[in-house]
């Protein structure tokens, strides 16, 4: 369920960084900082919409760089103001009133996790206002006249705040009211609705969520990126068909016509292992089944290439984002011998896949003559795929 719109606070200048642009376009393991961040809330289910802020001369070109990572339909970029709370303040303008949550961020935390994100949400949700924030574990000092200590300074009761800073959005824009009135300006959007007066909770996050505000920060954010497993997000399918065998009509399989006495049955050209894969496919993207989107009702269908569907199919993963990683398939036929045909079946199937043939790996297999397969009434197909999540 989409429940908030999250504003990510990308309009800092980065001076500290000693780059030319602003810190959260300089690059993290290749990949600018703000899209690891924007990546983090794409992956939250709740989160409906992205509202990214960033300075007005960058407008063009972070729309141009969500493009490039395929992001882009999910945000909106906009420009912001001078200060961090005038470009929140103008984000906020672009959320509608009955989205009941708003999750600020700021651009330059790429780390947050998408778990951590939705425990902030969570926190909002039963208390109005929750941020993600950590216990201080060092002891404070206040330093006067350059190097010398005043004192120490109680650490118990001490946090220190991060984003997200998740609120119900009427009291965000209620506290930024109360705000502007008073002339008050904070650091972050927590301290308006302290400044109110309502509560706002804490939500314990972690110590890795850093904010990369110096060259060191990056250093040390990319030592903990390469420490999390860098696997893409994966999806198994399954799929499993079989065909009559009957005298006369073509023996199709993974779309290469094969010289035996016998044929496939069946309202398309019944190549059986390419039905398989595609009912692998649809599995992997939760999307059913081949009958479910090309009913045998239909005669559109009516003896049409299962290579075609196949590529169908396919197209069908990619509005998902879901490339095919690898198939393993497993024909179970009799007769007659597939094994020499299978480089020509790769080649065709890998076509269309668009993977390389030896992602596509072919198996044949007997019943030993025992059951439907092995007297020949028909043949059989079962089919595992792997797809990844490529943004
Ligand atoms: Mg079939």
């Amino acid at each position: 369920m989409q429940t908030a719109t999250a504003i990510i606070a990308a309009g800092g200048s980065g001076l500290r960084m000693g780059t030319s642009t602003p810190k959260q376009f300089s690059e993290l393991l290749g990949v600018p900082i703000l899209i690891h961040t924007i990546r983090a809330f794409r992956q939250v289910p709740a989160i409906g919409a992205i509202i990214v802020v960033v300075p007005a001369e960058y407008r063009e070109s972070t729309s141009a760089l969500l493009a490039r990572y395929q992001l882009a339909d999910y945000c909106k970029v906009i420009s912001g103001g001078r200060l961090r709370q005038d470009s929140v303040r103008i984000g906020l303008t672009q959320v509608a009133d009955d989205c009941p949550l708003v999750a600020v961020h700021d651009g330059a935390r790429p780390l947050i996790t998408p778990k951590d994100i939705q425990r902030c949400l969570d926190a909002a949700t039963t208390h109005g206002a929750a941020i993600m924030a950590v216990p201080v574990k060092d002891t404070l000092k206040t330093v006067a006249e350059g190097t010398t200590i005043r004192h120490t300074v109680e650490r118990q009761g001490l946090w220190q705040a991060q984003t997200p800073q998740v609120f119900r959005t009427d009291l965000l824009k209620e506290a930024f009211v109360r705000a502007d009135q008073d002339g008050f300006v904070g650091t972050d959007e927590a301290s308006l609705l302290e400044h109110g007066g309502w509560p706002v909770m804490v939500a314990e996050g972690s110590d890795t969520n850093l904010k990369i505000t110096r060259p060191d920060d990056l250093r040390m954010a990319e030592a903990l990126l390469m420490k999390k497993p860098t696997l893409p997000e994966m999806r198994i399918g399954h799929g499993f068909d079989a065909h009559r065998l009957v005298a006369g009509g073509p023996l199709i399989l993974g779309g290469l016509e094969i010289t035996h006495e016998l044929g496939l049955l069946g309202h398309s050209d019944a190549d059986v292992l390419t039905h398989a894969l595609c009912d692998a496919i649809l599995g992997a993207c939760g999307e059913g089944d081949i009958g479910r989107h090309f009913p045998d009702s239909d005669p559109l269908y009516k003896g049409i290439s299962s290579i075609k569907l196949l590529a169908q199919v396919i197209a069908l993963a990619a509005t998902k984002q879901l490339h095919l990683h690898n198939a393993d398939i497993t024909v179970v036929a009799e007769r007659p011998k597939l094994a020499p045909h299978f480089p020509a079946m790769q080649t065709i199937l890998a076509e269309i896949c668009q993977v390389d043939p030896a992602s596509i790996n072919l198996k044949a297999s007997t019943t030993e003559k025992m059951g439907y397969t092995g007297r020949e009434e028909g043949i059989s197909a079962h089919a595992v795929v792997l797809l990844t999540l490529k943004n």
